[in-house]
């Protein structure tokens, strides 16, 4: 059996990971248009602030590595088109400016997507950066140390704009980060987290500037100075544009099923409307295990569970893919949170009806002194309130309690209820947490409140 993986990152890494495992004999071709092997953008920060020095380093796979496992790699080679009748495709070698057609009997793509580019005048000025890849890795980590970059401003306030918010704002610099949306971080955390976390960031030089709909960027001699929001000015030397991204499908349309977003559709098996091809990723649409309707999830453990199970079903196998939750992580200066599943803040969106309770305590019992690490946690459970099955979770602190997201993404997963985690067995020991465990607390809160 010959298979094609396209895209070098995560979905196309675990699934070629995937295939060896199982049968190592298999033929593959590994395509990526980009001259590295899978850089992985999750690291970038890590890299930008120096903790990794080496860009070269934020890649899970050399090609000389995949080459000694059999696998044939082609760098700089781009997927331009897909011929599922012919069981072709079409690779265009930008090395060397070779065409040609490459047969496949399974075919699987991973090409994920690229950062959005706000469609306002001057956003073709030099010094407007993206925050996905390593070329933008580079370029960012010169801006870094340029002394000539005073003002920075970050478009979007997701997981990406706030890393390459903190990033500048450490490297000296005065930061603004714009969003359309009323709070930072408002798809990730409500409003009892983000309160919190703006005040940290404006204490470390980041000015938030929400609520503001970016209007232009004007610069001078074709290098940016400024952006012009409906609400203000905010001068720039850098601007980081993480307002989002779009499934790099294009190349796509007409061959496949896509969404009205160009995201490829899929079934639980991870075939497209092609059952020859199958794809995984940024670029698919994903079951979300709160609603069990299908979301635009985009994240690394995501991709690599889809790349491990559509090298199965490939291969022969009968594995459908696990809804997932949307759980994740970030540190903001001194504080960690993490979140899984619908917020209050989002549940309206989702046409999820959702009822929450908010715990804050000490971490550890009140006679562990605060000088011992013993530190506030903040902890908020969403539920469905007319049977209590559990539908998220946030949790925050400035020691690192994020791990309790993970049993509360397995709670949604299992559809737990309430009830059911208001006794769950949780471990004690005075060193780490308290007798009822945190989740055991918001639990019990929202069990009472059903009542
Ligand atoms: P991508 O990473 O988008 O990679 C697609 C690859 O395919 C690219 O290398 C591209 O060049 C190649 N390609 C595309 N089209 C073609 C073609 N036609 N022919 C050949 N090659 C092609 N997720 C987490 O879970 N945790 C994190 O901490 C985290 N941090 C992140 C931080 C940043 C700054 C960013 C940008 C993302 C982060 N993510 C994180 C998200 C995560 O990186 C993505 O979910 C993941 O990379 C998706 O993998 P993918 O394989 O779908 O696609």
């Amino acid at each position: 059996m010959k298979i094609i993986v396209v895209g070098s990152s995560h979905g196309g890494y675990e699934t070629v990971r995937g295939i060896l495992a199982a049968q190592p004999d298999t033929e593959i071709q590994w395509y990526e248009k980009g001259d590295f092997l899978s850089f992985l953008s999750c690291g970038m920060q890590l890299y930008l602030e120096g903790v990794v020095k080496d860009v070269n380093k934020v890649s899970y796979a050399t090609p000389a590595d995949m080459q000694a496992q059999g696998v044939h790699v082609f760098l700089n080679s781009e997927i331009a088109k897909v011929q599922p009748a012919q069981h072709t495709v079409h690779v265009v070698d930008h090395a060397t400016g070779q065409e040609r057609d490459e047969s496949y009997d399974k075919l699987v793509l991973s090409v994920g997507a690229v950062p959005f580019e706000l469609p306002v005048p001057g956003h073709d000025l030099q010094n407007v950066y993206a925050m996905r890849g390593r070329d933008w890795a580079m370029k960012l980590k010169a801006k870094t140390v340029d002394p000539t970059v005073k003002n920075v401003v970050v478009i979007g306030s997701g997981y990406i704009g706030i890393e390459a918010a903190e990033v500048f704002a450490k490297a000296g610099m005065h930061v603004t980060i714009i969003d359309l949306l009323p709070r930072l971080l408002s798809l990730y955390l409500d409003q009892e987290f983000t309160d919190i976390l703006t005040k940290t960031m404006t204490d470390h030089g980041i000015y938030p500037a929400v609520g503001q709909g970016i209007k232009s960027f004007e610069g001078q001699d074709g290098h940016v100075t400024k952006v012009v929001t409906d609400q203000g000015e905010y001068p720039a030397d850098l601007v980081v544009s993480a307002a989002g991204i779009r499934p790099a499908t294009g190349f796509l349309k007409g061959v496949i099923d896509l969404d009205d977003h160009g995201l490829i559709k899929i079934n639980d098996h991870l075939q497209t409307s092609e059952p020859d091809i199958y794809a995984v990723g940024d670029a698919t649409l994903v079951p979300f295990a709160p609603t069990g309707k299908n979301n635009r999830i985009a994240l690394a453990t995501v991709a690599r569970r889809q790349g491990r199970i559509a090298a199965q079903n490939l291969l022969g196998g009968d594995l459908p893919m696990i809804p997932v939750s949307g759980s994740s992580a970030l540190s903001v200066f001194d504080y960690h949170f993490a979140s899984t599943g619908v917020k209050e803040g989002t549940s309206d969106k989702l046409g999820v009806k959702s009822a929450s309770v908010m715990v804050t305590d000490t971490m550890r019992p009140q006679f562990v002194p605060a000088s011992a690490g013993n530190t506030k946690v903040y902890f908020k459970l969403t539920f469905d309130p007319n049977d209590g099955r559990v539908l998220g979770a946030q949790i925050m602190s400035k020691a690192d309690v994020t791990a309790n997201i993970n049993a509360i993404s397995v709670a949604i997963q299992a559809k737990m209820t309430v009830a059911d985690l208001a006794y769950a067995d949780f471990f004690f020991q005075p060193g780490f947490d308290r007798p009822w465990n945190i989740i055991n607390v918001a639990a019990q809160k929202a069990v009472a409140s059903l009542n």
